[in-house]
């Protein structure tokens, strides 16, 4: 089986609570694989520790065949991880285009004009308005600030993106809109990890389940 990604066996413990119990989850490449869950499940956490925000206290992580370990999202997003946070990491005050081409050094290292060339061609395909880029990204109803966040991934070059409850902070219509750029960004070769509690929603999206179970 080709694997774009496998998390074998991880173990995270905060202090003696185990979020993460030796849970496995193998993610083929080019899919929308869902994540279900309730609250408190770990889903989170998980997700935290693929991204190089959490050191896991067990198993390991293969992507595309090669075991790798991240020590922050430094080195995930360089190795084609994008995620949308289910708190994002924007900063209000910045302007989008800022906020996109923030890196996590905190260091803008600025070509604005060139980054914004590079982003008009992804702003059409979102179907976002260019005036948005000078716009403080604050202004903006959370929905669009999500999209925002997937620009970012896309263009860090994201080739697996994780979207942890993304359904949470969208309208009925942004829900749909979400549904068909997900299949999108699968029919243009993306994988995708798709967290949610709604069952009708994991139903509708995804090509693989799997259930994570509540270590309480
Ligand atoms: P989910 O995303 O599935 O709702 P989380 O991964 O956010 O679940 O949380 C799983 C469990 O781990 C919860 O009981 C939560 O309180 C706990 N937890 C998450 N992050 C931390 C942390 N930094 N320190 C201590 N406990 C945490
Ligand atoms: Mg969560």
């Amino acid at each position: 089986m080709d694997y774009f990604l496998e998390m074998n066996d991880i173990t995270k413990l905060f202090g003696d609570f185990a979020a993460n119990d030796h849970v496995t989850v193998r993610v083929r490449k080019g899919s929308i694989h869902a994540i279900v869950g309730e609250n408190g499940a770990g889903k989170s956490t998980l997700m935290n520790v693929l991204y190089g925000l959490l050191k896991p206290d067990g198993g390991e992580i293969i992507l595309r065949g090669q075991k790798v370990s991240f020590s922050s999202p430094l080195d995930s997003i360089a190795a084609g991880l994008g995620m949308i946070h289910q708190h994002f990491m924007l900063v209000p005050t910045m302007t989008v285009l800022d906020n996109i081409i923030l890196g996590y050094t905190g260091n803008i290292n600025l070509n604005r004009k060139a980054s914004r060339r590079e982003l008009e061609p992804l702003f059409e395909s979102m179907g976002l308005d260019f005036s948005l880029f000078g716009t403080r990204l604050g202004q903006l109803p959370v929905g669009l600030q999500q999209k925002i966040e997937i620009v970012k991934a896309l263009y860090r070059k994201a080739e697996l993106i994780v979207f942890d409850e993304p359904t949470a902070v969208q309208t009925p219509q942004e829900i749909e809109e979400f549904f068909v750029l997900v299949k999108r960004l699968r029919e243009e070769g993306k994988t995708l990890i798709f967290i949610s509690h709604k069952l009708n929603e994991i139903m509708e999206i995804s090509d693989d389940i799997i259930l994570q179970e509540c270590a309480l």
